[in-house]
């Protein structure tokens, strides 16, 4: 197969399109590296089945060639980042998804959507499975994501059913490992950055609030699993094993000897207060569920971190 993937410089973007390499496939990689960064593929540049473009896939994206698969990862996906760019996030979102759509109608290709578990927002269903519709605040600070990822979703539905591309539909929950950025702001790059450098860890209100965290290669196995079975409803992808905020802090202080403990901070606005993936459907549809346990997966990640 011959796939484009959005958003290749990014963390995911990066191991995914490293997937489809190792599967033996060819990958065209696009990135404007905004939150992407050129070290996360270096060295698939020497693969000559790897071609990587500088691009703004907001733009019109003209690919020569045949393709199979698009698969649609360019996005802002931390908090902070896209509170600090909140119109590029709903640029990529809305524009970005129709041109990879646009794409994909044009080379015959399957597409796939990577979408999150912010479309159920501050969920009142627990743990959330795919039919639950969601709690999410327009015009709140996160927003700016949740609905460019709801607007992406229902375009490519759209593409879908009125020109038959053949669409999956990922929402991917906390995912963490090699690769995220130092300064991305998210729980767990910050706490293990912390811990490494022998500073307290910033808990964000009490800590009470949860979520559920899936090691990447996890998650990308999921990804590719998805990509090759014929389902275009949305899928949960991650991992249902819940933790408050407080126990990953207490972890990562007990993975690391830190004796820096904690140190609380304000919540920021709409915080979703708690998260879990019922996964039912990609244990039925994939047979796939994740193997990594967060002890592991923080033990790897904290091995990344310390390396750089
Ligand atoms: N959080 C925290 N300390 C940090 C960074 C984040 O307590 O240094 C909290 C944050 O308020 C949220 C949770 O950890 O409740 C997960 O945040 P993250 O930014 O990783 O992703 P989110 O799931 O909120 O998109």
């Amino acid at each position: 197969m011959r796939v484009l993937i959005t958003g290749a410089a990014g963390f995911l973007g990066s191991h995914l399109a490293e997937r489809f390499l190792g599967e033996g496939h060819r990958v065209v990689g696009l990135d404007n590296f905004v939150t992407g960064s050129p070290d996360n593929i270096g060295h698939l540049l020497e693969n000559a089945r790897f071609k990587f473009y500088r691009y703004d896939v907001t733009d019109f994206i003209y690919v020569e060639g045949e393709l199979d698969g698009v698969l649609h990862f360019a996005s802002p996906a931390s908090p902070i980042d896209y509170l600090q760019l909140p119109i590029q996030t709903l640029k990529v979102g809305s524009l970005g998804t129709h041109k990879a759509l646009g794409l994909a109608k044009a080379k015959g290709a399957r597409f796939l959507l990577a979408s999150t578990s912010e479309v159920y927002g501050d969920p009142a269903v627990h743990p959330q499975p795919e039919t639950y519709w969601g709690h999410v605040n327009p015009v709140g600070p996160r927003g700016v994501y949740d609905e460019a990822k709801r607007f992406s979703e229902a375009m490519t539905m759209a593409y879908h059913r009125y020109h038959d591309v053949d669409t999956r539909i990922a929402r991917i929950f906390n995912t963490y490992g090699p690769r995220m950025r130092q300064n991305d702001g998210r729980v767990v790059s910050n706490f293990c950055v912390q811990a490494l450098r022998g500073e307290p860890l910033t808990i964000y209100g009490d800590g009470s609030q949860t979520r559920s965290f899936c090691y990447v290669d996890d998650l990308i196995e999921g990804i590719y699993r998805l990509f090759n079975v014929g389902y275009t409803d949305p899928v949960n992808l991650g991992n249902p094993a819940e933790f408050t905020v407080r126990q990953l802090a207490e972890l990562v202080l007990d993975l690391t000897a830190s004796d820096a403990g904690i140190e609380q901070r304000a919540l920021p606005e709409d915080d979703p207060k708690i998260r879990q993936p019922d996964i039912s459907l990609a244990r039925e549809l994939l047979g796939w569920e994740p193997r990594i346990e967060v002890r592991e997966g923080l033990r790897r990640t904290l091995e990344y971190f310390s390396g750089l």
